[in-house]
């Protein structure tokens, strides 16, 4: 029984990064065959309706060895170094076959649309990912986009394709999520601590209801050095958030 897509992501900007997110915080997910099949469609790797019977559990071993040498090169190069022997086997496995061939197949709406001319090789697909690897590293303009996911504990990477170059995370709505949700538990429990004596956050949590007049200090607890904010001074009285 297939899932939709059993938490399968294609959202990292190359197809190398989409094979690397099949393994993650939400563990394995190429479990079997049927996995790798909807993987290999959804990642474009095979033209749509492309016919996958072949696809077994060599296939899920193999694609998910070059995950993880792909993994170890594209972690080295972030980090400074070098991995020599995973940088081998990832050329290796570039060479090894040639791309798949695609014909251009005149489908019944008439317009021309992708087909595989030969059903898939094995050899060819794990190139067609591996070849995508090199292109990235290779690629200094591209190569210059590659981030590492800042959420705890996802160790994801993406192509950060943003206009402004500040993606932070894998996903706006995992990691991204995850890190807002616990921001806002922060700053409830710091503003709860300092209700007495320190002003509402100008951002993100909603601001407590303020009775108008001198808002009193409370004797003995105040735990910063900045003066107590003047009546509607609204300016943010901690560092501001990261
Ligand atoms: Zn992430």
């Amino acid at each position: 029984m297939a899932a939709p897509d059993e938490g399968l992501r294609f959202d990292c900007g190359r197809i190398c990064l989409d094979l690397l997110a099949t393994s993650g915080q939400a563990g394995e997910l190429l479990t079997g065959p049927d996995q790798l099949r909807r993987w290999l469609t959804g990642s474009g790797a095979v033209p749509p309706d492309t016919a996958l019977d072949g696809v077994n559990g060599r296939w899920v071993a193999r694609f998910r060895g070059l995950r993880e040498v792909v993994r170890r090169v594209l972690h080295a190069e972030l980090t400074g170094g070098e991995a020599v022997i995973d940088l081998d086997l990832l050329n290796a496995t570039a060479a090894a076959a040639g791309p798949p061939a695609v014909e251009a197949v005149r489908g019944p709406d008439g317009a021309l649309a992708p087909r595989l001319a030969r059903p898939p090789d094995r050899a060819a697909l794990l190139a067609a990912v591996a070849r995508d690897a090199v292109a990235l590293l290779t690629d200094r303009a591209t190569r210059d986009r590659l981030r590492r996911c800042e959420g705890a504990h996802c160790r994801l990477l993406f192509l950060d394709t943003s206009r402004g170059r500040r993606r932070r995370w894998c996903s706006s709505g995992v990691c991204g999520n995850r890190e807002r949700v616990a921001r806002h538990r922060k700053r409830a429990a710091a503003d709860r601590d300092g209700a007495a004596t320190a002003a509402a956050g100008p951002e993100g949590a909603p601001p407590e209801p303020r009775a108008p007049g001198p808002p009193g200090p409370v004797p003995g607890a105040p735990r910063t050095s900045a003066p107590a904010p003047a009546p509607g001074d609204r300016r943010p009285g901690r560092a501001p958030h990261t």
